[in-house]
């Protein structure tokens, strides 16, 4: 029997974020004190009213399929929150809910990706982007940004590797891994480049919109750019903003062709995203919002705390995140001194191994030289780590 894995199977790694997480995982299981500091998950509960909801559903047989692309209550609390808290306005054939923000973005790769199709991906990226593209036989081209350009695109950087085999590309800002955000005036910028090329898809992925203190409130290229609007895919869902990352609700507003095009894979793969999870996520989106304050005021006291400590620490080179909850220092200088431990990927493994601390190689977010680590864990558990990293680097 060969049980050769398919060209794409074989073209991609696993997630190294849960890779990570579950090595760390494993180790704990062995009785080690591991801290994980790898995957991004908020540590707080899904607030009260939100299960509640989902209780109410399973009790009341709310248990079977759903419409493919979610359920009316959802799709139109989805387009309420666009309206509310971003201005922008879509009818519910331009909605589909998904099985998390991640699913919203495979869907729409696997629609509109061809082979020899170029998606320009800006570094640092979240992990899965690259491989994403990859799965769809088109080529993800990375721009490279660093910790003096404060991780962003420059317009003539963009302009340089923009050409007729671009088909997308992906905006994520606040930014995961770096926490960087763009402004309205480099967007602009940016949508001025776009302009010389009306057939790239922009994707916008917003699923850190509520975890940021940039002291502006959040935009996106859309609202800057409002010209961008027929060739936009707005991704988002609720698992970062109501620490909701178990129920999988993700949901992507764009061009009704292209949202058809994604109805269409989402349709012969995972069909309706969990029924109870839809009500769940209705709920968040519907009820109460002060949870999203509360949760970002305390990443903001996280990255102040782990901001100071990291700076403290010799040969590290890390910028203020502008959001999300992830610190992303450069450690090249320090890499540089300590030769045995090579690379920011040995560097991890030594974090590990000698500091019970899980994090993630800047390698993995085309990165090296950095190392990300997620604040998405309570102050004392971050002090410790902290302690522990100070007495492995010194
Ligand atoms: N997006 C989160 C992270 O970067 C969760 C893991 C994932 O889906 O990649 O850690």
């Amino acid at each position: 029997m060969d049980f050769r894995p398919s060209h794409r199977a074989q073209t991609i790694k696993s997630s190294p974020i849960f890779s990570i997480s579950a090595k760390a995982a494993a180790l704990r299981a062995e009785g080690r004190d591991v801290i994980d500091l790898s995957a991004g998950e908020p540590d707080f509960d899904t607030p009260a009213h939100i299960k509640a909801a989902a209780i109410e559903a399973i009790n009341a047989g709310f248990t079977k399929y759903t419409p493919v692309d979610g359920t009316p209550e959802l799709k139109r609390a989805v387009i309420d929150k666009f309206a509310r808290e971003n201005s922008l306005s879509y009818t519910g054939e331009q909605i589909l809910v998904s099985c998390g923000c991640k699913h919203s973005i495979y869907n729409l790769m696997q629609a509109m990706l061809d082979p020899g199709d170029e998606v320009i991906i800006p570094a640092p990226y979240w992990v899965s982007y690259p491989d994403m593209v990859r799965l769809a036989d088109a080529a993800p081209v990375i721009i490279k940004t660093d910790v003096e350009r404060a991780f962003k695109i420059a317009p003539e950087q963009l302009r340089g590797v923009l050409g007729e085999k671009t088909r997308m590309i992906v905006f994520n800002s606040p930014g995961n891994p770096s926490g960087a955000s763009y402004t309205p005036a480099e967007y602009k910028a940016l949508g001025a480049v776009l302009a010389e090329f009306p057939d790239v898809i922009v994707v916008s992925d917003d699923i850190y919109e509520h975890i940021q203190w940039t002291g502006r409130p959040f935009g996106n290229i859309l609202n800057a750019v409002p010209a961008l609007h027929n060739r936009t895919v707005v991704v988002n869902g609720v698992s970062k903003a109501y620490a909701m990352t178990g129920w999988r609700i993700g949901y992507a507003a764009g061009p009704q062709k292209i949202i058809q095009a994604m109805h269409k894979i989402q349709s012969q793969s995972t069909s309706n995203a969990a029924s109870i999870a839809q009500v769940a996520a209705t709920a968040a989106l519907n009820g109460d919002q002060s949870v999203l304050a509360k949760h970002c005021q305390a990443f903001k006291e996280r990255h102040d705390y782990v901001l100071t400590r990291l700076r403290a620490l010799p040969g590290v080179d890390v910028v203020p995140a502008d959001g999300t909850f992830y610190a992303f220092p450069d450690m090249g200088e320090f890499i540089q001194r300590r030769k045995d431990l090579g690379n920011d990927v040995k560097l991890a493994d030594h974090l590990l191994e000698r500091a019970n601390v899980a994090v993630v190689p800047g390698s993995a977010f085309g990165a090296p030289g950095c190392i990300r680590l997620s604040y998405a864990t309570g102050l004392e558990t971050l002090e410790k780590a902290l302690d522990r990293i100070a007495a492995a680097l010194t």
